[in-house]
């Protein structure tokens, strides 16, 4: 093979991996918080699937539309978003924005989408707040890491979970052999995205009812991103998302 025509090596952590199911609170949420690497994924074949705990009726300022003309628009912008980086399969809990709680109800609901998806790979919000970052630790992504990773165990994987997703849906049992945590405190997973991160522009602006001024967005995510690739050992330039791996075999 002639030299610089190698096959990319697996920074994006693709091997092994056909399906990752992303679960999130609102639209825009994996666009910020990981759509670059998710256009390596699918960039490198894996079905990404999203699933949206709220509809994000609360986003935005805008205080005249009402909250069902907002939920539609927000919806069409994550699913216009999801496209922008090869994912097409975008599914809504429609929670309600701004009063997400880990509830018993939350953990059946996002392990009927693990059993029914059954992926390799999660990733969900932290759980664990960051003390150093306050704005993603929004108490709704809080509370779909938890039950996001209470749903991956013990409950997608146990029979006696939540039964009625076996007895009467049919659902079996699955295991999701490892999570990604997105903004906790402690990473160890830096995805270099520089070579997509117009893609993550473009997801990003989609989501025009929140995000006025894509430049000035683009102006505050660089310096976030190279702080990320500089964390994450990579060489000065580069551009990265970060993640915390959890083992759950
Ligand atoms: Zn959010």
């Amino acid at each position: 093979m002639p030299e610089g025509n190698e096959p990319p090596s697996d920074g994006a952590h693709t091997s092994g991996i056909e399906r990752v199911l992303v679960v999130m609170a609102h639209p825009d949420d994996v666009d910020f918080g990981c759509a670059g690497t998710v256009a390596l994924w699918t960039g490198a074949g894996v079905e990404v699937v999203y699933l949206m705990v709220t509809d994000g009726e609360a986003g935005g300022d805008e205080r005249t539309q009402d909250g069902e003309a907002m939920a539609e628009l927000r919806r069409s912008e994550q699913r216009k978003a999801a496209a922008a980086v090869g994912v097409h399969d975008v599914r809504f809990l429609g929670y309600p924005d701004g009063r997400v709680l880990p509830t018993l109800e939350l953990r059946r609901d996002i392990a009927r989408v693990i059993r029914l998806v059954r992926p390799q790979r999660v990733v969900i919000p932290s759980p664990e707040r960051d003390w150093a970052h306050i704005a993603p630790s929004h108490p709704d992504h809080l509370a779909t890491g938890e039950a996001g990773i209470n749903a991956v165990y013990p409950d997608a994987r146990n029979p006696h979970a939540h039964p009625e997703l076996l007895t009467e849906e049919g659902l079996e049992p699955w295991k999701v052999p490892q999570v990604w945590l997105v903004h906790g405190p402690s990473p160890d997973r830096f995805c270099d995205i520089t070579d997509v991160y117009d893609r993550k522009l473009a997801a990003l602006s989609c989501h025009a009812s929140q995000i006025g001024d894509v430049e000035e967005l683009a102006g505050m995510l660089r310096p976030w991103l190279t702080q990320n690739a500089a964390a994450g050992g990579l060489p000065e330039g580069r551009l990265a998302e970060s993640f915390r791996h959890v083992d759950t075999r």
